[in-house]
């Protein structure tokens, strides 16, 4: 199986990419311009603001970078481009080349480009409107090689894309639009015009049902453009045929040659590089580091911060109990508080977290549960949960499972828990002996 994407990157400037008409969503038609209406003898000058994200995109993708970069009309009739030809790039483009690494192997790049994005159309009844605010905006291309080779590999892909693209700026993530091809066989199917991580998922695993379906069958596969059907999940045959050559693209020459020599951009954060060396510096779980922090700069700031001074792993476990109960906005003084309150073995609940907030961090101890109490919740616990404990004494993960719960439960100490729980089950399987009858357990 192959897969290669194209995917658009709405970029968050300021204004649009050859005008300085706005970007912030007005009523339609309003935000906008001769040149991004493409009226005759209006002149694109290029926002310098949109071509530094999009060198930020294609460095963090390893491309190699385009040192005289220049811009193309790609020609074709739509009612969303007046002007005939969208300005985009081919052969100058921003980036050439690169590669992102996934958890699943190596994605190469083919090109990162900058365009404009057309206007938005929009259907009512019988009638089609027009909403030119859409028209100029922005857009990097990113076209990979198709190096995909699964589902679960299409997803790995996603996640890191994302995730650099979010380390990048925070609004860069937004909403992808993509293309998608896919062959099982030797033929390409394409399927355009895909908006969000969702339905690409959804699209690439129905297209990869319908191929394997057609190839069992001993069927021959139509090498076609299909669209995606958001309402049925299916994808479906469309017309639209043009290939590179019918597009006719030509040299565009309102836009000079752009060097790019010496301009600066944002650096890139590859997570899962990082968290590779916090489980060989810290031995902290990889999986867990890049849960907590591939979307979520604060909390890779919190790790840090607080790493040469506390013990990274309650470090990590303080972020996780802070992340769970939804308080990722913690002031940087009371997640320290958290931070020793872990180091004291104290379970992290949304209410000791609330106490820290309200500045009682100090006044936090443990219960101290008097041994009938004690008891009484594990007896309890017992009742409700013999399945468990059946397995208890030889599954040590049973066992494990059963103290955070009671922990959890009783806010306490799990080494105080850890203690009454194998008497507990140690009494138990002493007096097994007495019965053959699992039952009686
Ligand atoms: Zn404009």
């Amino acid at each position: 199986m192959k897969i290669g994407l194209e995917i658009h990157v709405a970029l968050p400037t300021k204004s649009k990419l050859f005008c300085s008409c706005g970007m912030d969503e007005a009523k339609p038609n309003t935000s906008i311009c001769p040149i991004c209406m493409g009226f005759p003898g209006s002149k694109p000058l290029l926002n310098e603001e949109a071509v530094r994200s999009a060198l930020g995109i294609a460095s963090a993708l390893h491309c190699e970078i385009n040192d005289r970069m220049s811009f193309v009309r790609k020609i074709y009739f739509y009612p969303d481009l007046p002007k005939s030809y969208q300005i985009t790039q081919l052969d100058g483009s921003i980036g050439i080349g690169g590669y992102l690494d996934t958890e699943d192997g190596r994605v190469r790049m083919r090109r990162v480009q900058i365009e404009e994005d057309p206007a938005k159309i929009v259907r009512e009844g019988a009638f089609t409107l027009l909403d030119f605010n859409r028209s100029g905006t922005p857009l990097v291309e990113i076209v990979t090689e198709p190096d995909i080779k699964s589902e679960k590999a299409l997803w790995s892909f996603l996640r890191a894309l994302r995730s650099v693209l979010y380390y990048l700026g925070d609004d860069i993530n937004k909403e992808l639009k993509t293309d998608l091809n896919i062959s099982l066989a030797e033929t390409r199917v394409e399927i355009k015009n895909i908006t969000g991580i969702k339905n690409l998922i959804e699209a690439a695993k129905f297209e990869i049902e319908r191929q394997t379906e057609i190839i069992s069958e001993n069927g021959k596969i139509a090498s076609e453009t299909r669209g995606y059907n958001e309402k049925r999940k299916t994808t479906e045959s469309s017309r639209e045929k043009e290939t590179q050559e019918e597009y006719g693209y030509i040299f565009d020459p309102d836009l000079a040659v752009f060097s790019l020599k010496g301009m600066t951009h944002n650096e890139p954060v590859y997570i899962s590089d990082i968290a590779l060396k916090f489980e060989k510096d810290y031995k902290v779980n990889a999986k867990t580091f890049t849960e907590l922090t591939m979307f979520d700069r604060r909390a890779l700031e919190l790790i840090e911060n607080f790493k040469g001074k506390y013990d990274i792993k309650n470090v990590v476990h303080a972020l996780e109990r802070v992340k769970k109960y939804e308080k990722e906005g913690i002031s940087e003084k009371n997640f320290e508080e958290i931070i020793k309150l872990v180091a004291k073995d104290i379970v992290i609940t949304g209410e000791i977290i609330a106490e820290v907030e309200a500045g009682r961090a100090d006044a936090i101890k443990h219960e101290s549960m008097t041994a009938e109490e004690l008891d009484r919740l594990i007896s309890n616990f017992v009742d409700k949960n013999k399945d468990v404990l059946k397995d208890a004494e030889k599954n040590k993960k049973a066992l494990n499972f059963i103290i955070g719960e009671l922990s959890r439960k009783g806010n306490l100490n799990p080494k105080d828990v850890a203690r009454r729980v194998h008497d507990i089950v140690a009494g138990l399987s002493a007096k097994k002996p007495e019965s053959d009858d699992p039952a009686a357990f």
